[in-house]
């Protein structure tokens, strides 16, 4: 127990904490950037999508080079426009699967696939066209509402972006601000809620129209009313795309096609919930049992160590 007031181990704990907030934001930047920073393969062919399935191959990873093993072996398949939801306790790799998928870092071994194309083979450009991203923290940048939807994708017309925020739910109260979609949000804008800033920022994903969604749950929960209004959303933006989530909630977790549970950087189950929920001594019935509905899983079941 003395250990973790350790000065020295708290400092390492705050430094990963930033690295990932560092992440967060490169993930919400990178994903909508056109130029991507690392360089392709010579030989890098667009990624051609058709049914938008994603495949881990046995992928193994670690941060640092020869660093401590973080993904070890990993294998599933998330199927074209079906949600898979990565449940697990934290610590167990849940964001650094997420984070292989747009190739902010690329495996140690394995393969990651998007219709059988490996995403090494393929340009980055074409590869992150084809992904949305919506974190636990909705980002805004400078800029006016309507600015900060397009930025998911800059060439939309005013009549894409206000049909976005209509299915995000955000068009009225967005037509509620001093200025409407012109109103100036960010550091020096209006303020906004922590649901509307997430309705937002389900617009941006929702006005790039990428077949694969990456979805980061919140763990906090809002009011009644903007949470509602936030599922509704997020039920649009769902509907008919591949969907890997970080689920923290069990309604997102109960209607998966797939859950796939994750311990210490491996599977540890993977099924429905029915499935999963009968197994008296699985790992998911164990997080499952102890959770009532709508608390945070991740509450429930820390990794050893953490
Ligand atoms: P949580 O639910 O708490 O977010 P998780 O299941 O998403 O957890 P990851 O965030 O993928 O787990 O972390 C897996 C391991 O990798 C942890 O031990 C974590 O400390 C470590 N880690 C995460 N990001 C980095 C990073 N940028 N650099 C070094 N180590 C990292």
């Amino acid at each position: 127990l003395l250990m973790a007031y350790d000065p020295a181990r708290r400092l390492a704990r705050l430094q990963v904490q930033m690295e990932r907030a560092v992440v967060n934001a490169r993930m919400i930047y990178e994903i909508l950037d056109i130029e991507p920073h690392q360089r392709d393969k010579p030989d890098a062919k667009p990624l051609a999508v058709t049914q938008a399935t994603i495949e881990f191959r046995d992928v193994s990873f670690s941060y640092a080079n020869g660093g401590k093993s973080i993904l070890n072996g990993v294998s599933f398949i998330a199927e074209g426009g079906r949600t898979t939801a990565l449940v697990g306790p934290s610590g167990a790799g849940k964001s650094t699967v997420i984070s292989l998928i747009p190739r902010f870092y690329d495996p140690a071994s394995g393969q990651i696939l998007i219709d059988g194309q490996d995403i090494a083979n393929v340009t980055k450009q074409s590869l992150r066209n084809n992904l949305a991203y919506v974190s636990q923290q909705p980002y805004l940048f400078e800029g006016t509402i309507r600015d900060n939807i397009r930025y998911g994708r800059p060439e939309a017309s005013d009549a894409e972006v206000e049909e976005a925020a209509r299915l995000a739910y955000a068009h009225d109260f967005i037509l509620d601000q001093p200025q409407g979609y012109e109103t100036p949000v960010g550091e020096n804008g209006v303020t906004l809620s922590g649901g509307q800033r997430q309705r937002l920022s389900i617009a941006r994903a929702l006005v790039r129209n990428a077949p694969i969604l990456l979805l980061d749950e919140a763990t906090s929960a809002l009011d009644t009313e903007s949470e509602q209004a936030v599922q509704k959303a997020l039920e649009h933006a769902m509907s008919g795309r591949t969907v890997v989530v970080i689920a923290h909630r069990l309604s997102t977790v109960v209607n998966a096609d797939k859950i796939i549970v994750m311990q210490s950087g491996t599977v540890a189950e993977e099924g429905t919930h029915d499935i999963l929920a009968g197994r008296i001594d699985g790992l998911y019935a164990r997080l499952h049992n102890l959770q009532a509905p709508g608390v945070p899983m991740q509450e429930n079941e820390k990794e050893a160590g953490e």
